[in-house]
């Protein structure tokens, strides 16, 4: 069933999902704490429809702790706590009639080390994700979706003659690709990376970054990284999350990705996209 063209994809996705569109996420005042120790203070973020944010800053500083809780992660942990609001499109995704679910479905999460279904195979692993959005597809559908969300994932020509086989098989950077295609799948609006290239080889780290630049403007993205020169190469803003001296993390600067690299406000940014810590 190779060959399925763009259009018959996005009319797959627009039956089964309704009409697909980058979402606008906003963090208001998010704080948070684990158990009596509070990890972030008070950061606030617009994260616009369709753009690429990158979140920057030290080990520790609270990234992690803010993605999880963009889609509602971050209360699965025992300890955990938060005040604040988060707004995709307008609406609280803590509302009181919002499930979680439907957070999980319109915002994805990619993170560090992929977590592939490992002994499900490449195509069930990529509709998992559909099951649990309570979306029924036919046979025909989930083709159409395998298809398309692997090779928005930039990888379809790597398994298109293996899909039957186990996800576990692959290579570390075929695994966070095909993460990533299941994530596409049940067509987030919004999707979250934490640090998703830090264990890849280089020429996925291409793909994924590729991947990220074809999604520009139809899916929003939040990528936390490491590295500078690719957030230089895939944001449009960035932001510079700091916790200086145990005290919780903040947002010392958030602003055009370019700018702040060459024009930093704060001379803490400064210092740390230069290296000097
Ligand atoms: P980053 O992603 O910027 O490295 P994290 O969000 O992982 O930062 O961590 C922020 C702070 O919260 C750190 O001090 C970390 O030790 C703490 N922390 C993270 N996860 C947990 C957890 N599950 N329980 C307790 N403390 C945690
Ligand atoms: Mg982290």
């Amino acid at each position: 069933y190779t060959g399925v063209s763009k259009d018959a994809a996005e009319e797959v996705r627009a039956e089964l999902f309704g009409e697909g569109h980058a979402g606008g996420l906003v963090a208001d005042s998010i704080t948070a704490w684990f158990g009596e120790r509070k990890v972030l203070d008070r950061v606030s973020l617009d994260m616009k429809a369709g753009e690429v944010t990158a979140l920057i800053g030290p080990s520790g500083c609270g990234k992690s702790t803010f993605l999880r809780i963009l889609n509602r992660m971050h209360e699965m942990i025992p300890t955990a706590s938060l005040a604040g609001e988060v707004r995709l499109d307008g609406a609280d995704i803590y509302g009181p009639t919002e499930r979680i679910t439907a957070a999980r479905r319109n915002i994805g999460m990619i993170f560090q080390k992929p977590n592939p279904f490992p002994a499900m195979s490449i195509y069930d692993n990529v509709v998992a994700g559909l099951k649990l959005s309570g979306v029924r597809a036919t046979r025909d559908q989930k083709d159409v979706l395998v298809e398309d969300s692997l090779k928005k994932a930039a990888i379809w020509d790597e398994v298109k003659d293996r899909l039957d086989q186990p996800g576990g098989g692959l290579s570390g950077g075929q695994q966070q690709r095909l993460c990533i295609a299941r994530s596409l799948a049940v067509s987030p609006r919004v999707l979250l990376m934490d640090e998703p290239c830090s264990a890849l080889d280089p020429t996925s780290t291409r793909r994924v970054e590729e991947t990220i630049e074809s999604l520009r403007g139809q899916v929003t993205i939040v990528i936390v990284t490491h590295n500078m020169q690719q957030a230089h190469r895939v944001s449009d803003t960035t932001a510079f999350f700091l916790a200086s001296l145990g005290t919780p993390g903040v947002i010392v600067e958030h602003g055009d990705t370019q700018a702040m690299f060459d024009r930093p406000l704060d001379p803490r940014t400064h210092d740390y996209v230069n290296g000097v810590f």
